[in-house]
């Protein structure tokens, strides 16, 4: 979608600080980081929220969150811990209709989040 800006990351139209990038997925920083390690990790198909997935989209979810794992492993993040976050809609405080997946680590994380 030509006015998805995660679209157009994913296009390489906009840069980011890449850390993977595959044939479905691409993984980057966050532009405004909560921990010392935050990085989204999406799908090269515009989805827009969880609120949009199907059955079909099972394997593309299970998948991204496969990569997730393996990118934070990567970056250090295996032995200490780290947390997953999909922000869904308003309450949620989703920014961006382009499905994400937020990865935080290198820091203890407060619980419940906000
Ligand atoms: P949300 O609130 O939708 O769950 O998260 C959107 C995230 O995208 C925010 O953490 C925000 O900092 C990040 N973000 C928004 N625009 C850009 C951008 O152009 N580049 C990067 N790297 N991150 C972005
Ligand atoms: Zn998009």
């Amino acid at each position: 979608m030509a006015d998805c800006i995660f679209c157009r990351i994913a296009a390489g139209d906009i840069p980011c600080r890449e850390v993977h990038a595959d044939t479905d997925f691409v993984a980057f920083r966050d532009l405004n980081p909560q921990a010392p390690v935050h990085f989204l990790v999406i799908p090269r198909r515009h989805v827009a929220a969880l609120t949009d997935l199907t059955g079909a989209d099972a394997d593309l979810v299970g998948r991204l969150q496969v990569t997730a794992a393996q990118v934070a492993a990567k970056l250090g993040l295996a032995e200490t811990g780290y947390r997953f976050v999909i922000n869904c809609g308003r309450d949620a405080c989703q920014t961006v209709p382009h499905l994400h997946l937020h990865v935080l680590g290198g820091r203890a994380l407060g619980w419940p989040p906000g």
